[in-house]
């Protein structure tokens, strides 16, 4: 009998595998130890082993998680036992995991795959079944990046972003399109998967521990920069959603505060409020004097890959000019370059 390939599934929580008790809100359960007796079909894929990392709702996620993550899918590549991994995760926070373990690992030799489910396993109509079953097909045939599969497509992890609370299309890519999609045949885009000849090389080992959350700030009509002076004071960098291709009102104060913040050596990115299109910080006159003041944009990156690419950088000890640079360019598909 020909041998199965092994995928190795990494349980983190999220609704998956939660079970509703009458009018409780859902918490998580024990249904994930269930998981081939919910979907027996998996066995026909592949031997699949799975490990418990966590089990919480994965608006508890953490920056420590996403460390023990990446360092037991860096110890699964050099031990060569398993085709691809599964990463079972909360739909809340998956795009942002998705993003960090996309620059944790940036050189993969192994598809990573990121699901989760809007509904429960355990019930009715769930859409934990497909996402599960799509999740493991993506992680034996699909490229060595990582993934996200919800929903019939396959998307690149450091795209993605939450869109939708109760559709069972949960993702959306804004700014790239699906890899692959999961119709009555898998439909691949090969010309879109990121060549393992651009791995960049000055990328470190993963670091022990991660940087907190740099601020990111929506700007609003009518807000008042100054009352987060003291705010910025304890920050290392803020990413400012501006509105369309790169623009706040930049008033004396608001440009004091942002240089002095700069001359402390805190770093300002900034990225658009729209979802869809790339920042360009020269196309108007308020971008451009953002610009000017040593803001710099952060092109199509959604907001995860954005926060994380930071933290990542941050964490592995990189300079402040080679943050800058690195942020607008494309270490593993981030972002567009045109
Ligand atoms: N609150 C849940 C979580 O992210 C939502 C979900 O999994 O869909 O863990």
């Amino acid at each position: 009998m020909p041998t199965q390939p092994h995928v190795l599934f990494l349980y983190t929580g999220g609704t998956l595998g939660m079970q509703p008790k009458d009018n409780q809100p859902l918490e998580p359960a024990a249904a994930h130890r269930d998981l081939l007796t919910w979907v027996p079909e998996l066995r026909e894929y592949a031997s699949i082993d799975i490990e418990i990392l966590s089990n919480i709702d994965s608006s508890l996620m953490t920056p420590e998680i996403w460390i023990s993550l990446a360092s037991r899918i860096e110890r699964a590549q050099e031990e060569k036992t398993h085709a691809g991994v599964v990463v079972i995760h909360g739909t809340d926070t998956l795009a942002f995991t998705s993003s960090a373990l996309s620059f944790l690992l940036p050189g993969l030799s192994m598809p990573v795959v990121l699901t989760g489910s809007q509904r429960p396993l355990a019930v009715t109509r769930t859409d934990a079944r497909n996402n599960v079953l799509g999740a493991v097909e993506t992680a034996l045939e699909g490229p060595h990046e990582v993934l996200v599969f919800f929903r019939e497509r396959a998307y690149r992890g450091n795209r993605v972003t939450k869109m939708a609370i109760s559709d069972f299309r949960a993702f959306t890519s804004p700014n790239f399109p699906a890899l692959g999609n999961a119709g009555i045949a898998w439909e691949w885009n090969e010309e879109l998967f990121w060549p393992s000849t651009c791995r960049p090389t000055m990328w470190g080992e993963i670091p022990d521990k991660l940087p907190k959350a740099p601020l990111v700030l929506p700007w609003l009509p009518g807000l008042d920069f100054s009352d987060l002076q003291p705010t910025l004071d304890l920050q290392w960098a803020l990413i400012i959603e501006a509105f369309g291709s790169g623009n706040i009102p930049l008033p004396d104060n608001t440009r004091e505060i942002l240089s002095g913040f700069m001359e402390r050596g805190g770093h300002v990115f900034i990225r658009s409020q729209v979802a869809k299109g790339q920042v360009a910080l020269d196309m108007y006159a308020p971008g451009k004097e953002l610009m000017q003041l040593g803001a710099v944009g952060a092109l199509d990156m959604t907001r995860e890959a954005t926060v994380t690419k930071l933290m990542v950088m941050q964490g592995m000890g990189l300079d402040g000019d080679r943050v800058r640079y690195h942020m607008t360019q494309s270490l593993c598909g981030e972002l567009t370059i045109n």
